[in-house]
């Protein structure tokens, strides 16, 4: 079981913006950036590339709709989008309000405080539609 199976559950918290049925979006506990996100299918799949069309289709949907939250939430040049995966087994878009390069490295990376994490939680929260 993956670690965001475990978050999905309620077995592990997340600063949560949003959820549906198919769907969850957290912050990043390892950000980039301020407000860097995840959108993750509740279904675990391993790797992108194995999601059925249609699944791969509503996550890109629901990525969509994170990001521009993102964009009315925190000041950037413009959000970032990239799947990795090497880390956790378990499908993830990963969103990143960017201002260089550099932000989507995933090398230099910023602390932030639980206040913090939750203040931005909520604001990017409040944006989704
Ligand atoms: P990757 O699998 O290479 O895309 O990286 C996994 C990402 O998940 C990293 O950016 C981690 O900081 C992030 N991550 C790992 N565990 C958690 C967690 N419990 N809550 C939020 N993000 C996490």
């Amino acid at each position: 079981m993956s670690i965001f199976t475990k978050i999905i559950s309620g077995e592990i918290p997340c600063y949560k913006i949003a959820e549906n049925d198919e769907f969850i979006s957290f912050l990043d506990i390892n950000p980039n950036a301020k407000g860097h996100a995840l959108v993750v299918p509740k279904r675990e799949e391993n790797k992108l590339f194995d999601l059925s069309k249609d699944e791969y289709n509503s996550l890109m949907d629901f990525s969509y709709r994170v990001a521009k939250a993102l964009e009315k939430s925190v000041p950037c040049k413009r959000i970032g989008m990239t799947v990795i995966g090497l880390e956790v087994p378990h499908v993830h878009v990963h969103l990143i309000p960017i201002n260089e390069m550099a932000d989507m490295q995933f090398q230099r990376k910023i602390s932030l405080s639980k206040e913090e994490f939750e203040a931005i939680a909520k604001e990017i929260s409040g944006n989704f539609i």
